[in-house]
């Protein structure tokens, strides 16, 4: 028997007309490019959506039409956010720390109509031009007074399109599996490839990350993404944020540990998202000033594999830690780690070892792991191998890119997410590694990520990488790449300290020490630049 309530198709809009007027008065905080402090309330900025859909359509903007930004954290891409898909067309986020070959080919494989950027990256784009389509339109967001002397043809200046326009438009009814937003991944693995997250796949997103954060989360708080708005949907703050009611302090271009700091203390936020990077320039700035910004009470560590000493840090200041883990191919968010109330009374060292996981699954997200033959294997903390996802925050295939999507799932229609990890009976999920970076050392595997978290405790060591370097008698050895924390460490020490700790075919042949590690486009630790820097590199 059919049940008998109403089909009404979920569109991301409606999450801006409720917030509108649910949450009118909670809004956007933005540290702008041009320097100053903007504020704008969800009812401003639902207002100005409205203009914008307006724009949209007198440029020409239709159904399906692929609308990219090139833009930091800030009120105007947020406005993007909701404009561009209310109006049926499909909001892509360009990250501007991808290569320019990487954004070249990304624009015209998106046939991307508008750019809508910042006016920082107007030089990127000069440079890009002739790599451009023609007919490509610029829009630069920014007032007429702040408008730049350019060299691209087609430029509009964003202020003046909503200028123009009144806020009298009604939000189009479609279908909910209508396309709503186009994010690539990075390429850490080969050629970018396209997320196209839908309308329904987008508001259930945001319900699954509202319940999951309900500390981030909630009218009345304040909340720091650091995770830019270009990465998969800032973990889904872009649309929960409105939806809650959280007021959302954006940084702009300042994401370094000081500019964070006085961001976080003027603006009173309550919690902060970003990867790992990022906090441990957060954690150093606070070690400076000798305390954490007033009011700051939460932290999510995501996007790579926080060490138990970065989750220790911000735990001994007061701050709680939520690490999470997940994909752009998932919206992004798959498992976050709270601890249930009778875990949260553990002692100390086991609620910082079920902190050092990936946590638990979020709700309607399904996970597996597989052995090399596709054999399903026990949750019991122990088997170990790839992890497959499913659910409806999942890709069900890459945007035209038939290959890639032959190759992503499994029979049975699981994505395969190229992560290598055990679950706990309990739950809790420990990725090991990505199997690219698994070191395999004379038919045994090693996990960098275990190494790396061993190497992070000691205190000489204030981030570091283990890759795999080749070897003629054991295939592969771990080398650990280190930025040290003091003036003149002793790499002896190090070594010393991992062969305390590790079975002795696990310690690194190596320890090479550098002031600085090389960085993806979305801020991780770049093991794929490391490995070709270190191709040549001679083993002791
Ligand atoms: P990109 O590959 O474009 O940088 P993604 O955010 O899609 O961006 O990367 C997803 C991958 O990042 C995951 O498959 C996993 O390897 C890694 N990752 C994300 N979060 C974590 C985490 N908490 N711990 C370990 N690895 C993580």
């Amino acid at each position: 028997m059919r049940g008998m309530m109403m089909d009404r198709p979920l569109r991301v809009a409606d999450i801006l007309t409720y917030s509108e007027e649910i949450h009118g008065t909670a809004g956007i905080v933005s540290s702008t490019v041009e320097g100053d402090i903007h504020r704008e309330s969800y009812a401003e900025m639902a207002a100005r959506c409205r203009r914008l859909a307006k724009a949209l359509r007198t440029m020409g903007i239709g159904p399906g039409d692929r609308v990219a930004t090139l833009a930091w954290n800030g009120y105007r891409h947020m406005e993007l956010y909701f404009g561009i898909p209310g109006i049926g067309a499909v909001c892509h986020t360009l990250n501007p720390r991808m290569s320019p070959e990487q954004l070249a080919y990304i624009v015209s494989h998106a046939d991307d109509r508008v750019v809508f950027l910042d006016l920082t990256f107007v030089p990127l784009v000069e440079k890009l031009r002739s790599r451009l389509p023609d007919r490509l339109r610029y829009v630069i967001l920014a007032d007429a007074a702040s408008m730049p002397r350019t060299s691209l043809a087609n430029v509009h200046c964003y202020e003046e399109l909503l200028a123009s326009e009144d806020d009298d438009f009604g939000w189009p009814d479609f279908d909910e599996d209508t396309a709503a937003g186009l994010c690539y991944t990075s390429g850490t693995t080969g050629v970018p490839k396209g997320a196209l997250y839908t309308h329904r796949s987008l508001v259930l997103h945001s319900l699954i990350v509202g319940v999951s954060m309900q500390n981030s989360l909630r009218a009345g708080r304040r909340l720091l993404p650091v995770v830019p708005l270009f990465h998969a949907n800032a973990w889904g703050a872009a649309h929960a944020a409105p939806l809650t009611g959280t007021s959302l302090i954006m940084p702009g271009p300042g994401l370094d540990g000081p500019s964070l700091w006085n961001l976080m203390e003027t603006e009173k936020v309550f919690a902060a998202w970003g990867v790992p990077t990022v906090w441990l320039g957060l954690l150093e700035e606070i070690g400076k000033r000798g305390r954490k910004p007033a009011g700051l009470e939460e932290v999510v560590i995501g996007g790579a594999a926080a060490a138990t000493s970065l989750i220790k840090g911000f735990e001994d200041l007061g701050v709680s830690v939520c690490h999470a883990w997940g994909m752009t191919e998932m919206s992004p968010i798959g498992t976050l780690g709270f601890l249930s109330p009778e875990q949260t009374s553990l002692p100390a060292r086991e609620r910082l070892r079920l902190k050092s996981t990936q946590g638990r699954r979020a709700f309607m997200i399904d996970l597996k792991v597989v052995d090399g033959e596709g054999r399903r294997q026990p949750n019991d903390g122990e088997a170990t191998g790839e992890l497959f996802v499913r659910g409806p925050t999942v890709v069900s295939a890459y945007f035209n890119n038939e290959e890639a999507s032959a190759a992503a799932f499994d029979g049975e229609g699981w994505f395969s997410t190229g992560d290598v990890a055990s679950i706990s009976s309990d739950g809790f999920l420990n990725i090991r590694d990505r199997s690219k970076d698994l070191i395999k050392s004379g038919g045994e595997w090693i996990s960098s990520l275990d190494v790396e978290n061993l190497a992070m405790a000691h205190p000489h060591v204030a981030n570091c990488a283990v890759i795999a370097l080749p070897h003629p008698k054991w295939g592969e050895r771990p080398v650990l790449v280190a930025v040290p924390s003091v003036d003149r460490p002793e790499p002896d020490g190090i070594r010393a300290y991992l062969e305390e700790r590790l079975p002795k075919w696990q310690v690194p042949d190596d320890i090479i020490l550098v002031e600085e590690l090389p960085l993806t486009a979305t801020g991780k630790v770049s093991k794929l630049t490391l490995r070709q820097i270190y191709a040549d590199h001679k083993l002791p």
